[in-house]
Formats: C-alpha cells, structure tokens, sequence
C-alpha cells in the first residue's frame, strides 16, 4: 500500500502553498480587521483579481471539464488543494467554477448561466432549504404551478449562501403533490433575480457563506426555465448536496493543520513558571491528541475523494469524511485557542475566527445527524460492508 503523493500532486500541492503563503497569508491581518469592523469574505473585487492571479499559476476551473478551459483534476487532487487552502482564514476559492448540476443545463441554459457563472460574470445561488425543510429536504413547500406555457414560483428559502449577491438561483419547487411522498415531483428552475425574487441576509455566528433568506412572490418564470427534467429536480439536489463533502473534509483537515501548527510554535516559547509551556503534559496532550486526529482526518477526507475518483459510490466515505472531519476540526481550533490562553480569545488572531467558522460545518450539506443517518443506514440495509473495499 503506498500513501504517497504522485509527482504531479506534490507539483500541485507545492505550487498552491506558494500561492497561498505569497497571496493569502500576507491578507490575513486585513481581513481579520476587516471582520472585526463588520465585514465578511473577501470583497468582489479583490476575489476576482486574485483568482486571475491564481489562473496566471494555472489555477482555474479545478473540476471543470477541459473543453470549459478548466482542469478537471482528479477528487484526490483537488482534496490536496482544498487542504492547501484550509491552512488560511482568507476564504479564497480558485476561479472557473459552477454547480456541478449547472453541467445538467441543456445548450441554451449552459450559454446563459453555466459559462458565465464560470467566467466569473454571473453569481448563482442553490436554493433547497425552506423554513419548514432542511435535513428533511424532501418536504419542500415552495411550489411552481403551470400557468399557460410559464410556471409561476410561490414559497420561501432560507440559509441560502451567496444568496443575497447571486443574480440567479437555482431553486427546488413542487410540481406534483399526491398524497403519497413518493409521488411528489419536485422540479429545478433557473430564476433570475430580475424575474422577481427578493432576498434578505441573515446575521451568522461566523461570517462564512453569507446566508440569505429567498422570497418568491408568485415569480413567473417561462417553461425554458427548468433545469433537467419536470418533477426529477429531487435527484439533482442530491447530486449537489453529495458531491462537497469530501472537500469539507479537506478544507477542515488544512484549517486543522494550521491551528496545530500554531499551536506547537506558540507552547514552544510562550514561557509560565520559569519554562515553556509546551514542557507541561497537559499541553502536551493537546497537541498530541490533535495530531492523531487530524492525520485520522486526512486520510478519510482523501479516501472519500479516491472513491470519487474511482467511480465507486462515494457517498458513504463522504458521510464518514464529513461527519469526522468537521468533529475533529471544533475539537482542534478549541485545543489550539486554549494553548493560546487570553490571545487565542483575542479577535487579533484567526483562531477566533476559526472557533465560530467552522461550527457550520456540522450543520450545512447535511448535519452529523443525518451524516449518521446514512452512514447507519447503509450498513443495516447491506447497502455497504463494515470496512467498505478494505475489509
Ligand atoms: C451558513 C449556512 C449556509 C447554508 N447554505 C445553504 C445553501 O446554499 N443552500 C441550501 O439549500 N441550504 C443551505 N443551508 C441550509 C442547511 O443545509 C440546513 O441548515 C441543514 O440541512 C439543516 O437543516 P435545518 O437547519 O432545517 O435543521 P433541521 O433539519 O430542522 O434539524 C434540526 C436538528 O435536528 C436534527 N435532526 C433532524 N432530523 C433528524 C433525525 N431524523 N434524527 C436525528 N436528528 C435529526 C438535525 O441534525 C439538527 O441537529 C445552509 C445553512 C447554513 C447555516
């Protein structure tokens, strides 16, 4: 069994650390200041220049197919790279990117959002989360009702990220109500925010994501409007939802990598007592407790995207890389903050950041709970071995 990395992902790793240590890291004060004045996320501009920059590096449309000018990088690839991005608080994300359903859109949907949203001139949105429907997607209540040739979207969404900048989202509605759960169609359109819906932000514990409540008022969008096919929208939210798991895991096992890091430095001169922190057990402890946990982490984080790669059904490592990892990483920034003692709880340095940020990872793309739903589901169903392949 070999866990290196190929030559062509130690290539990509070091290049993407250099980026990060040229063009992020120099950021981080800024933005912390900038946080702590009442900003969030790196403003539009800024984000768009550093991606051409990172473009100039090569960087551009990680998943995105070659024939879109990106570089379709393998999952485990793009896991090293998202762990690269983890060990800084600036949230930077490469350029080239879009919804993986947004590859569902017929040509002249793909010409209107898919390539611009890629290009970086258009902004989307993935509106499934209701007030009423969240872990329970399936019991969405907004619904879309045909009207001649146009449907017409009634219903709210809430936690939107991006939602309330995007210019279009892409939004789940019923089409079809019977009685029984399984008859209910539910159907993905493509609305612009001209068409008519309006949206309000949503104040956070952490200021990743920027979530936004959807209000449809009767929006009235035409046929050409729905993404894949009419009452099938169900399966492509699901295709969305599974498919950033395992990069969640990766962002989390760097932003965990950085925070021991700083960790170690710090117990190895702050001094208490006439010698260095990091000579006391206690301490020790964390550290030691942290590095084990965060190498468990990795190596589910980078088993999941292998299973992607390998065009197994990933699902099950995802749940498991997601469930563990965004554990492990509370429980890494917590250690970390407290060997920082009064500093670690300043807003001076990321580890505050850190503490409130990644709370949210155990809670979007699916909760612990329903990570643990699928994960025990699988098992007794049969649907996967104890031990997956290994085993
Ligand atoms: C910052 C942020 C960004 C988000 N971005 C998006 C987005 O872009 N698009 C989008 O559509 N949604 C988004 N969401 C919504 C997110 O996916 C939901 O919040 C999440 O799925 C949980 O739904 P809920 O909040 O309604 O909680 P609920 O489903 O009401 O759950 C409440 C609690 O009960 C638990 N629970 C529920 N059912 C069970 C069960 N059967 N057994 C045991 N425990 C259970 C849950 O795990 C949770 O702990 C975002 C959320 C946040 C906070």
């Amino acid at each position: 069994m070999d866990f290196a990395l190929d030559d062509e992902q130690h290539d990509i790793r070091d290049t993407v650390r250099k980026f990060v240590a040229s063009e992020l890291l120099p950021r981080e004060t800024e933005f912390l200041r900038r946080e702590r004045h009442g900003g969030s996320g790196l403003p539009r501009d800024e984000l768009r220049e550093l991606q051409h920059k990172a473009r100039e590096f090569g960087f551009w449309g990680l998943s995105t197919p070659e024939e879109y000018g990106g570089m379709a990088l393998p999952a485990v690839t793009r896991a090293v790279i998202q762990t690269e991005l983890g060990t800084t608080c600036v949230p930077f994300r490469f350029g080239g990117a879009a919804d993986n359903i947004l590859f569902h859109a017929n040509s002249e949907q793909r010409a209107e959002y898919l390539v611009p949203t890629i290009e970086g001139d258009r902004l989307g949105c993935f509106a499934l989360t209701e007030p009423g429907a969240g872990s329970d997607a399936g019991a969405i209540a907004t619904t879309a009702r045909r009207d001649g040739d146009d449907w017409v979207i009634s219903g709210q969404k809430t936690f939107i990220t991006n939602g309330n900048d995007a210019d279009y989202a892409i939004v789940f509605a019923v089409t079809r109500d019977d009685d029984q759960a399984e008859q209910r169609g539910i159907t993905a359109f493509l609305v612009d925010r001209s068409a008519g819906w309006t949206s309000s932000p949503i104040p956070t514990m952490g200021s990743w994501h920027e979530p936004a409540t959807l209000f449809f008022d009767d929006v009235r969008v035409p046929a050409t409007a729905v993404l894949g096919e009419v009452h099938r929208g169900f399966a492509l939210a699901m295709r969305w939802v599974g498919s950033g798991r395992h990069a969640i895991a990766a962002q989390c096992v760097g932003i965990a990598q950085r925070c021991l890091r700083m960790a170690v430095d710090y117990a190895g001169v702050r001094k208490t007592f006439g010698r260095t922190i990091g000579s006391n057990q206690a301490i020790q402890w964390m550290i030691a407790d942290s590095e084990t946990e965060l190498e468990a982490g990795r190596w589910l984080a980078l088993r999941a995207a292998w299973d992607a790669d390998r065009g197994a059904d990933a699902r099950h490592a995802g749940a498991m890389a997601k469930l563990y990892c965004t554990g492990m990483v509370g429980r890494v920034v917590d250690r970390a903050l407290q060997i920082h003692g009064g500093m670690g709880y300043t807003r001076e340095l990321p580890l505050e950041w850190w503490y409130r940020a990644v709370r949210v990872t155990r809670i979007f793309e699916g909760t612990d709970e329903v990570q643990r739903m699928i994960l025990s589901r699988d098992l007794l169903r049969g649907h996967t071995r104890i031990g997956g392949h290994l085993a």
